[in-house]
């Protein structure tokens, strides 16, 4: 995979016959106490060193990421819209900075229904971000929280549930990846002998998880099944030809994953 153009909000790659961008939504900064270690205790005066801050606070990247392959656009997650901090909400800037119409995205597909991957589907004016023919896909174990949603009650009845080894085009295939939310979901992504993990909210914390995958976050809604996803993800990232794609990485959010020590290592494309 390499990186073949990039802007202020987007990043171009080429994997094998594909195109990958990463598109900007913004940023959202959480206090620390978010990161959890064993027995979901927030740390206090015992924060490593390593974990790093802006202004006292986590910093958050929220990503987005466009396949483009054979002619399909597909997108996954969607960011914040207007529904969350004034700091997300980008996408649309992204996809027009990166010459991609709204129009020509034909599926959305979601890792999971937390507001920063799915509130981005009504822009800020209200109006819908894509075209009212756009396949909507929510994990299956998700469509009662995606539904739920007085944001989204317009797509209701549009969306679509899928099952892990859902493929939702050739070469794109979802792995479950269940406990940050019930349906936590990935995307793995294979053209040309070369593989993207889209990995959603495997890991927070860059600067920590990475380097400590048993550390959590207040929001995983099972902590221990987070964690044994994370192990289990971090795992499959670290083969030969593959890289990963994090929601929460810092923007671009792609790199690849080699074992460190107890951990593993992150290195940005
Ligand atoms: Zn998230």
């Amino acid at each position: 995979m390499q990186r073949t153009g990039s802007g202020v909000n987007f990043a171009r790659y080429a994997l094998g016959e594909m195109t990958i961008l990463a598109l900007r939504d913004g940023h959202v900064d959480m206090p620390p106490s978010r990161l959890r270690q064993e027995g979901d205790r927030p740390f206090g005066t015992d924060l490593p060193a390593s974990v790093q801050l802006v202004g006292g606070k986590l910093r958050l990247s929220v990503n987005a990421f466009l396949v483009i392959a054979r002619g399909r656009h597909i997108l996954i997650d969607t960011g914040a819209g207007n529904a969350w901090e004034p700091s997300m909400g980008l996408l649309p800037a992204a996809l027009e900075e990166a010459g991609v119409a709204r129009e020509a995205i034909g599926t959305v597909a979601f890792t999971h229904t937390h507001l920063d991957h799915v509130a981005g589907l009504v822009a800020a004016d209200g109006t819908e971000s894509f075209p009212p023919a756009t396949r909507l896909l929510v994990p299956e174990a998700e469509l009662p929280l995606f539904r739920r949603s007085g944001r989204l009650a317009r797509f209701r009845a549009r969306c679509t549930g899928f099952a892990p080894g859902f493929e939702l085009a050739e070469g794109i295939t979802a792995l479950a990846a269940h406990g940050h939310e019930v349906g936590h979901t990935a995307f793995e992504v294979t053209s040309g002998g070369e593989t993207l993990l889209i990995w959603g909210d495997i890991v927070h914390v860059p600067s920590m998880q990475f380097s400590r995958p048993e550390l959590t976050w207040e929001f995983d809604a099972d902590q221990a099944q987070a964690r044994a996803a994370r192990r289990e993800m971090l795992a499959r990232a670290a083969r030969p030809g593959c890289c990963v794609a994090g929601a929460h990485l810092d923007f671009p959010g792609i790199g690849s994953v080699a074992a460190e020590g107890e951990g593993y290592a992150f290195t940005p494309l």
